[in-house]
C-alpha cells in the first residue's frame, strides 16, 4: 500500500473550504486535518491549489455503436481523456438491443470498459419492454445498476410509446431506481425531418431545425408527468434550453422529484454555429441542438440555483474526417444528408474546464458550487456518494489539484480525446488541473498521463439520495 500526503492545499467539497493536508493510505483517505507531521510515500505540495473532488460526469457513450458509426473514443481513451480534465468517475450506458435483454447488454458493455483507467459505473438505456423482462429490471437495481434511461425520441432505434415508459417507471419506482428521460418528442422531430428531406433541404442547419425547443419543453413537461403519476424520481439528460429546465424548475417547486442536467454544448455554445449552412456545422450535430445564445444565461442561473442539479457531457464523439487515427468515415456519412450525420460532441475532457471558467471565473461562483454540480450532486443522484464526490475521511481518493494559475487553451492539437476536432477550440481557462489522483494513483501530473489501462474498477452503485 502506497501512502500520500497533499499538503497545504485549499481543500474545497460541496460544503466546506479550508486550508487542510490530506492523508491517503492506498485508495481511501485516511486523515485530514491541519499541519499533519506523518511519514508518506510521497508528499505533494499543494500550496496556492484547490484540492477537489475528482469531478463525475455521469452522462457518456464511449465505443457506442449508433448504426452506421461507433463513437470515436473508446473506454480507454475516453477515461484517459477524462481525468486529464480532472474527472475521475464516468457513468455510461449499456443499451439494451430491441431484440436483445438487458442483461446481455451490461455484459457487453462490461466488457468493453474493463480497459478503463478510471471507475465506471453503468446505467441502462432500455430500449424494450415486454412484461416478461420486467423482472430484469428489479434485479438490476440490487445489481448495481440502478438507473434506466428511455426515450421519447429516435423512432427506429430508442424511442418508447407512453404506456411502455410509464410501465417502466412504476417498476422503477416500485423497485427503489432511477428514471432518467432523453425528453424530445421524437414523432414530431420525425415530421420535420421527412418535410426538410422532401425539400432538398439536407444540410446540418436543417438538423437544428428539426428538432425546435417546444419538442423538448413538451416532451420534458410530459416525461415529468409521467413520473408524478408513476411515483417515481426522474432526472432529465441533457437539458437544452431555457424551456425544457423551465419545466423542472416548475415541478420541483411543486414538490415533485424532477432532476436535471445540462452540458457544456448547451452553456458555452450557441445556435449560430449551425447557421452559415455549411458542412463544419456537422461538429455541433447533437441532440437536442445547440439552441440560440439567450438560453446560455437561464442554464448557467438554473445550475446557481438549484433548477438543475449537474453537468455531465453526452460525450458521444465522432471525427470530422475519415482516417483520423486509422478511424473510418463518421460524421462525414451526414455529407449528403443530415440525418445521416451521427449525433454527439465530444467534452469529457472539457466539462470541468468550462465549469470552472463559465461559473467560477465569470459568474463568480463559489468552488463550493463547482465542486457540487461537477462532483457532489451527480454522486448523490446515482448512488456513488459519499465513496465518490466529496474528500472525506473513508471516501476513495479521487482528488484533483487545480491550480488556478495555470492557463489552459483548449485544443484538439493537444487535448487526449480521440477526435480530430474540439467544439471549443481557442477557448482560454484561468486554471486548470495540476495532478488528479484517481483511488490514491497519480494519473496525471500537469499533462503527462501516469496511469495504466485497465486500472478502472466498475462500481456498483447505491438507489439514489436526495441533493
Ligand atoms: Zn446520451
Amino acid at each position: 500500500m502506497t501512502t500520500t500526503l497533499v499538503k497545504g492545499g485549499r481543500v474545497i467539497t460541496a460544503t466546506d473550504d479550508s486550508i487542510a493536508d490530506v492523508f491517503i493510505d492506498g485508495d481511501k483517505i485516511k486523515l485530514i486535518g491541519t499541519n499533519l507531521s506523518l511519514q508518506a510515500d510521497r508528499v505533494i505540495d499543494a500550496t496556492n491549489q484547490y484540492v477537489i473532488p475528482g469531478g463525475i460526469d455521469c452522462h457518456t457513450h464511449m465505443e457506442l455503436d449508433v448504426g452506421a458509426a461507433v463513437s470515436s473514443d473508446d473506454f480507454e481513451t475516453g477515461t484517459m481523456a477524462a481525468a486529464h480534465g480532472g474527472t475521475t468517475t464516468i457513468i455510461d450506458f449499456a443499451t439494451q438491443s430491441r431484440t436483445g435483454t438487458m442483461h446481455a447488454a451490461l455484459d457487453t458493455w462490461l466488457a468493453k470498459a474493463e480497459k478503463a483507467v478510471i471507475d465506471y459505473g453503468m446505467h441502462m438505456i432500455v430500449a424494450n419492454l415486454p412484461d416478461s423482462l420486467l423482472p430484469e429490471m428489479d434485479a438490476l437495481v440490487r445489481e448495481g445498476v440502478t438507473s434506466f434511461k428511455l426515450f421519447t425520441a429516435y423512432p427506429d432505434r430508442l424511442m418508447l410509446d407512453d404506456g411502455t415508459i410509464f410501465k417502466a417507471m412504476r417498476r422503477t419506482g416500485e423497485n427503489g431506481g432511477f428514471v432518467m428521460m432523453h425528453a424530445e418528442n421524437g414523432s414530431v422531430i420525425d415530421y420535420f425531418i421527412r418535410k426538410f428531406l422532401a425539400e432538398g433541404k439536407t444540410t446540418p442547419n436543417y438538423h437544428p431545425l428539426s428538432r425546435p425547443h417546444a419538442t423538448e419543453a413538451e416532451a420534458t413537461h410530459r416525461c415529468i408527468a409521467l413520473a408524478e403519476l408513476a411515483g417515481v424520481p426522474v432526472y432529465i439528460v441533457h437539458v437544452s434550453s431555457r424551456y425544457a429546465m423551465e419545466e423542472i424548475r416548475m415541478a420541483r417547486a411543486r414538490g415533485v422529484p424532477a432532476f436535471g442536467e445540462t452540458c457544456p454544448q448547451y452553456l458555452a455554445l450557441a445556435y449560430e454555429m449551425y447557421a452559415d449552412g455549411s458542412f463544419d456545422g456537422a461538429k455541433f450535430v447533437c441532440s437536442p441542438p445547440i439552441r440560440e445564445r439567450a438560453n446560455q444565461e437561464p442554464l448557467w442561473n438554473a445550475l446557481a440555483q438549484d433548477d438543475l442539479q449537474a453537468v455531465a457531457t453526452d460525450h458521444c464523439p465522432f471525427c470530422m474526417r475519415e482516417g483520423y487515427k486509422g478511424l473510418p468515415k463518421q460524421k462525414e456519412l451526414g455529407k449528403e444528408n443530415f440525418t445521416k450525420i451521427p449525433n454527439g460532441v465530444p467534452g469529457v475532457e472539457n466539462r470541468m474546464h468550462i465549469v470552472y471558467q463559465g461559473g467560477v471565473v465569470q459568474r463568480g461562483w463559489s468552488m463550493n458550487r463547482f465542486v457540487q454540480v461537477t462532483s457532489t450532486a451527480p454522486a448523490k443522484l446515482f448512488g456513488l456518494f459519499p465513496r465518490k464526490g466529496t474528500i472525506a475521511v473513508g471516501s476513495d481518493a479521487d482528488i484533483v489539484l487545480w491550480n488556478p494559475q495555470r492557463k489552459y487553451t483548449i485544443s484538439a492539437a493537444t487535448h487526449f480525446m480521440r477526435v480530430d476536432y474540439n467544439p471549443y477550440e481557442g477557448t482560454i481557462i484561468d486554471g486548470s488541473p495540476s495532478l488528479v489522483l484517481a483511488r490514491g494513483r497519480v494519473i496525471f501530473e500537469e499533462d503527462k498521463f501516469l496511469g495504466k489501462r485497465g486500472q478502472g474498477e466498475y462500481l456498483k452503485r447505491g438507489t439514489y439520495g436526495m441533493v
